[in-house]
């Protein structure tokens, strides 16, 4: 697929240092479906408190570990649809929850906190065929989600033209910047219904039911074994699902609780309030990590 011209470089720097071909099946090198799987913390089958996600917490442990098994559905799933790349990138707070040697063999785990605006997407790129996004959570002011926020804490409401983002929403436009479709959604039914009413054709796997502070859940297997068979069947259909793309320029408008940035550029249009206009929407990512 997309990974063709890159596999071609590949092979000449392959051929360059000499290196014997091994008797690995055709098509391993990079003519294959590669899959990036952004992992967050709050929309695991089993979260509700933010001390099982806060690092410094002894429940924090435990749910980690479930985390790894979630992405590792999703690595499993996308095994079985033909995957030959996969990456997952570790996205919640300091981007060192899943465990290392936990995770499945075949992927790759992008893990630790950069400057860069693509943050719980870093690594992304047009080589990749698919996006899945793993304990994804609803935005900013979503009554009953659980551990609902966008980014911060301190962000009210984040919109790009007009368009109101969950984390998810921002995420799948820069999967969209290099044409690569998010294909699955997990996390509690507030951020599918988002996510959903977002991108359309997405399939989305509600690992429970947040009624605010509580929530119904599936047992964690359960909703490991839901992530891998609705994985396996969105990737083998990828057909179907189109790349999430905002036309240019991008204004954002975002309302904070306090104001604790600046970024050139930015105005100030109101009380907690940040309007950013740029054709370059890893500029825009740059204002809204600045100013939330
Ligand atoms: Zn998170």
């Amino acid at each position: 697929m997309k990974g063709a011209i890159r596999a071609l470089m590949v092979l000449v720097a392959v051929v360059g240092c000499r290196y014997q071909p091994s008797e690995e099946p055709a098509g391993q090198a990079g003519n294959g479906l590669k899959v990036f799987i952004s992992v967050d913390m709050e929309g695991i089958a089993g979260v509700i408190t933010g001390n099982e996600v806060s690092s410094s917490a002894p429940e924090y442990q435990y749910f980690r570990e479930l985390t790894t098994q979630e992405a590792n559905a999703a690595v499993e799933g996308a095994l079985a649809a033909g995957a030959t790349e996969i990456v997952v990138r570790d996205g919640h707070g300091a981007k060192n929850n899943i465990i290392p040697h936990l995770l499945h063999t075949e992927a790759k785990l992008l893990r630790g906190v950069t400057d860069r605006p693509e943050n719980m997407m870093l690594g992304i790129d047009e080589s990749f065929d698919a996006v899945i996004f793993i304990g994804y959570h609803a935005k900013a002011g979503t009554e009953e989600g659980i551990l609902a926020h966008t980014s911060s804490g301190n962000v009210i409401d984040l919109s790009v033209n007009g368009v109101s983002f969950p984390e998810a929403g921002y995420n799948a436009v820069i999967a969209g910047l290099f044409d690569v479709p998010v294909v699955l959604v997990a996390g509690d039914n507030w951020i599918c219904d988002q996510a959903t009413d977002l991108f359309g054709n997405v399939v989305t796997v509600e690992t429970k039911v947040g009624m605010d502070v509580a929530a119904l859940g599936l047992h964690p297997k359960a909703a490991q074994d839901l992530i891998r068979s609705e994985t396996e069947a969105a990737l083998s259909d990828l057909g179907r699902f189109e790349p999430y793309r905002m036309e240019p320029p991008y204004t954002m408008v975002l309302k904070v609780w306090r104001e604790r940035g600046q970024f050139p550029g930015a105005e100030r249009t109101g009380e907690g309030e940040f309007t950013f206009t740029s054709d370059d929407f890893l500029e825009v990512m740059d204002a809204f990590n600045a100013l939330k």
